[in-house]
């Protein structure tokens, strides 16, 4: 199914893509040309590598933290109200936030939050309980948690300037850096993310290390900080998931990432959720975690956004 899905993607990409392609929107992928494939590839792809020869402090590796504060959003994006659902999510801002913030805070360690909008006016406190420490970031993760794929341009430019505008006014401060929901970003999301003026995107894939962004083979300014869902603890940790590891065995996987990480001097970038990694069994894996990386020297904790500014100035990008 997901392969089905995907070439339907493909497929979509394609008749998108005037003025060449509309002459062959009926063709199958194997009977695209080689300059259809590169057109569509090129759109949006990883252009020169930014990892810094070190990051700050001298330190020879970043560890970036994130956590996807989506809470109910996850259900309602699929027009999903159901009760126990919703309940499900409402652990994220009821429990699991303030356990987070608490590890973070024992350890004195930054971190970078990503939420819906709506995710944070329906439980405003979360805003207050994040800046409380003045270390860490808040960005941009969509309005509803939506998909940007299925939607309209105008649709997605709508709702991003929705969510930039209510997270400005109940943070304070323009959010500098963006997640799309479910990393799912469209043909349009990277131009309306320059057009809007952020710094950062952390929801690509295609390398280990900051990257630049390209449109169309062209060099964008845009820093993408990459994901991967091998460091990401929704499909593992998700009890109803198909994919469901136990915690303790997924701390392997993280701590594996982080030391090939460490020995080759890049960036461990870790995406978490307040109401799956908040849980009791899976706080204590991340503890683990963090105790296992800060037994070694030369690591350096950081916003994304501090990561960014750190590997613009070092590549002489301003
Ligand atoms: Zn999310």
């Amino acid at each position: 199914m997901r392969v089905i899905a995907w070439l339907v993607v493909l497929l979509g990409a394609t008749f998108a893509a005037a003025p060449f392609a509309q002459a062959n929107q009926a063709d199958p992928p194997w009977g695209w040309s080689e300059s259809q494939v590169r057109e569509i590839v090129n759109r949006v792809r990883a252009g020169r590598d930014l990892n810094p020869p070190s990051w700050p402090g001298g330190a020879r590796v970043a560890v970036l933290l994130s956590f996807d504060v989506d809470n109910e959003t996850l259900w309602l994006r699929n027009g999903d109200t159901s009760v126990s659902g919703l309940s499900q999510g409402e652990y994220g801002s009821r429990v699991a936030l303030g356990r987070i913030l608490r590890l973070l805070d024992r350890h004195r360690i930054p971190a970078s939050f990503f939420g819906p909008a709506v995710s944070f006016s329906i439980a405003p406190g979360m805003i207050e309980a994040i800046q409380a420490s003045g270390r860490h970031e808040i960005g941009i993760h969509g309005w509803i948690h939506e998909r940007n794929a299925e939607l309209e341009r105008a649709d997605e430019a709508r709702l991003l300037r929705m969510a930039i505008d209510r997270m400005t006014e109940l943070t304070g401060k323009a959010p500098v850096g963006y997640r799309a929901p479910s990393w799912n970003f469209s043909e349009n999301t990277l131009e309306l993310l320059l057009e809007m003026g952020f710094l950062y995107d952390s929801s690509l894939m295609a390398d280990d290390r900051p990257y630049e962004l390209l449109a169309s083979g062209s060099p964008t300014g845009l820093v993408e900080l990459p994901v991967d869902w091998i460091l990401d603890d929704a499909p593992l940790m998700n009890p109803l998931g198909d994919r469901y590891s136990n915690p303790r065995d997924v701390l392997q996987v993280y701590r594996d990432e982080f030391d090939v990480a460490y020995r080759e001097g890049t960036m461990f970038l870790l995406t978490m959720h307040p109401h799956l990694i908040g849980h009791r069994s899976r706080i204590v894996v991340l503890e683990a975690l963090i105790e296992h990386i800060r037994a070694r020297k030369e690591v350096w904790f950081g916003t994304h956004e501090a990561a960014v500014r750190w590997v613009k100035q070092q590549a002489g990008m301003n």
